[in-house]
């Protein structure tokens, strides 16, 4: 089912918030003068006059504003909120209130601000996995802990299953679900002006990416998630990864080709009747060092063997 929202309804509620009624304590209001952080965590890249990215620990967050107001792609973490807030002051001047925050997916690193920024009067909007994961404590086996249930605070508002556009500041603002992909409730978001697409957790550039096979994902569907997108883009369009600096459709090829090959490689191994620990200790994956990190070598082989459902119990089966 495809929802399709109309920002008049955001408007409504917004205009509640307006400078004309404002005090010095109004939280939503734009008057509110944001201090400059005194510890800078986050870096700001332009794409556009009405596009920016914050870079920095935690997942990408992409800043659309305009006239109509700023909706963001991911809030970071808690410890986050004020400087993003600050940031999307900078950017959008007195067009600085928020209309929405699309989470991409879940995780902590993309989610941890929605308080703070549903307090600052944006509306969360997600896939309904998210909302329903948010609502459940579940096990993590590649963590070997439970992944424990968010409180309401953080639970997106407005949901989707297939894909939902916004439309303001005069652009459209496609999300589109790819079904068990970094997770099962991954969002990417298409700018189809200024062509840029925020793939959230389905491009980790660089670097091994995390699947999150406890929560819904699979390598195959990562790789989906990139075919996805290189069917949408052209040559000249803008690619945000969820970490890792921005690219275009070649570093996604490449990054899309590399993945593939992971795949590939230990199926070969595990069609061959290898064991995980096997196909591990055969390295299949050691002239792919470089992209060593969060993930190693045995986390993304371990991913690859779970998406082709082969056993695991985790690293903690005690
Ligand atoms: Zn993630």
């Amino acid at each position: 089912m495809t929802r399709i929202l109309l920002l008049s309804v955001a408007t409504l509620v917004m205009s509640s918030a307006s400078p004309l009624v404002a005090s010095a304590h109004d939280q939503h209001s734009h008057t509110v003068e944001r201090p400059a952080p005194e510890d800078p965590q986050l870096r700001v890249e332009k794409i556009t006059d009405n596009l920016h990215v914050l870079f920095g620990s935690g997942g990408n967050i992409g800043v659309s504003s305009g006239p109509d107001g700023v909706v963001l792609i991911d809030d970071k973490f808690a410890r986050n909120a004020e400087e993003i807030l600050y940031h999307v002051q900078q950017i959008a001047g007195e067009n600085d209130n928020l209309l929405f925050v699309i989470n991409t997916h879940l995780h902590g690193d993309h989610t941890g601000s929605n308080p703070e920024m549903k307090e600052a009067g944006a509306m969360i909007m997600a896939h309904e996995n998210v909302r329903t994961r948010m609502g459940t404590s579940y096990m993590n086996k590649a963590w070997g802990r439970m992944n424990e249930a968010k409180n309401e605070d953080f639970w997106p508002v407005v949901t989707f299953t297939d894909q939902a556009s916004l439309h303001f500041n005069g652009i459209t603002a496609r999300s589109i679900h790819v079904p068990s992909a970094h997770t099962d409730g991954d969002t990417i978001v298409l700018f189809e002006e200024p062509n840029v697409v925020h793939m959230g957790d389905n491009l980790f550039l660089g670097m091994f990416p995390f699947v999150d096979v406890d929560s819904g994902g699979s390598m195959q569907g990562m790789i989906a998630a990139h075919d996805k997108v290189l069917a949408m883009a052209d040559a000249d369009t803008v690619i945000i990864p969820g970490h890792g600096p921005i690219t275009d459709r070649d570093g996604l090829t490449a990054a899309r080709d590399r993945l593939q090959a992971i795949y590939n490689r230990v199926s070969e191994h595990k069609m061959a009747g290898k064991s995980l620990q096997e196909i591990i200790d055969a390295e299949p994956l050691a002239d792919m060092a470089d992209l060593d990190g969060f993930i190693d070598q045995g986390g993304i082989i371990t991913a690859a063997w779970r998406s082709m459902g082969g056993d695991f119990e985790g690293p903690s089966a005690e």
